[in-house]
């Protein structure tokens, strides 16, 4: 069965939302912004071979595709708004396309955040997904940016890592790990949960964020190089996935420093946010881990608990070097 343009959308696209606002069905979207607010907006495409393997479960995909866009909004401290989704596909499946959005509403809906608009195509390339995202912060917020961290700052992660890159490199034939291990990181790497609840709980406590997808070294990289800092890290005080506890020293390395598809959060905040902060793990029931601080010093460096410094480069995932799938 072949589905034409207009009835993919009609038949897959086109759930009901608020009064209110204008959704899929005219040349354009529109709604109001809610009042004292600023817009935020970003978007992330996803290519079939590249960042999802072609025979993924199409509601997995459906629910990464917004998941890695409402990351970037938490990481700015931004409350979602809207989404707007561009997908190009080579043969049309009904059922495919039926679990695919089921996968993304069911996200959507989580964080009230209506699917308002959007675009489909036939594709000669595979599958290609594109999500916009818009957000919005209180007026006048610059919002959770990267060149907001101070010297001095203490240095946070949300949830844990490690998961998602032990579950791709197994998934790709590169590391040989068991069914029961597979089976505890694959969730991390297939649906990752933005930490939406807490970008915007830590608008007022902290000074910077990024959300880790390309790799802890890389992406903390980021935020040092654009707030002009360095920044110590404890190897101990990393939090990696409990399941990985017991795999060899250097691959626990490499999936806590460079594995990518994380969706964390990476955050400074002063020493004076700390006692709020840890209220707000238990409150969200967000493991927050203290892993170290900013300094004067560029650079970053590791310290094992043997007394070692480690000077570390962004050797994280780059998407115009390496061939690997990151999100
Ligand atoms: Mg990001």
């Amino acid at each position: 069965m072949t589905l034409g343009e207009f009835s993919v959308i009609a038949r897959f696209f086109s759930r009901p939302v608020s009064p209110g606002i204008l959704g899929v069905g005219d040349d354009a979207a529109r709604l109001s912004l809610p009042p004292d607010t600023d817009l935020v907006s970003c978007k992330d495409l996803l290519i079939e071979g590249r960042h999802f393997f072609s025979d993924v479960a199409p509601a997995t995909l459906g629910h990464k595709a917004l998941a890695v866009n409402l990351s970037d909004l938490a990481a700015m401290g931004a409350k979602p708004l809207a989404c707007l989704l561009g997908i190009g596909l080579t043969a049309p499946c009904p059922d495919w396309l039926g679990d695919f959005a089921d996968g993304f509403y069911r996200l959507a809906d989580q964080w009230q955040c209506p699917l308002i608009g959007g675009d489909t195509i036939s594709s000669d390339f595979g599958t290609v997904i594109s999500v916009t995202a818009l957000g919005t912060l209180p007026k006048g917020e610059l919002g959770l940016r990267r060149d907001r961290g101070q010297i001095d700052d203490d240095l946070w992660l949300s949830g844990d890592l490690g998961g998602a890159d032990v579950a791709l490199r197994a998934l790709q034939g590169d590391d040989k790990i068991s069914p029961e291990l597979l089976a505890a990181t694959r969730e991390r790497l297939e649906r990752p949960e933005p930490r939406v609840a807490l970008g915007q709980a830590l608008l007022p406590l902290a000074h910077a964020a990024i959300d880790v997808s390309d790799g802890l070294a890389q992406d903390l990289q980021h935020l040092l190089k654009a707030s002009h800092c360095g920044a110590e890290i404890q190897w101990q005080q990393l939090p990696l996935h409990p399941m990985l506890q017991t795999l060899p020293e250097n691959i626990k390395r490499l999936a806590v420093l460079n594995g990518g598809d994380a969706y964390e959060l990476c955050f400074t905040a002063p020493k004076r946010s700390r006692t709020d902060i840890e209220q707000l793990a238990i409150a969200l029931s967000i493991p927050l881990s203290r892993v170290g601080s900013l300094t004067q010093a560029p650079g970053l460096r590791l310290h094992h608990g043997n007394g070692l410094v480690e000077s570390l480069s962004a050797q994280g995932f780059d998407h115009f070097k390496r061939g690997e799938q990151h999100g």
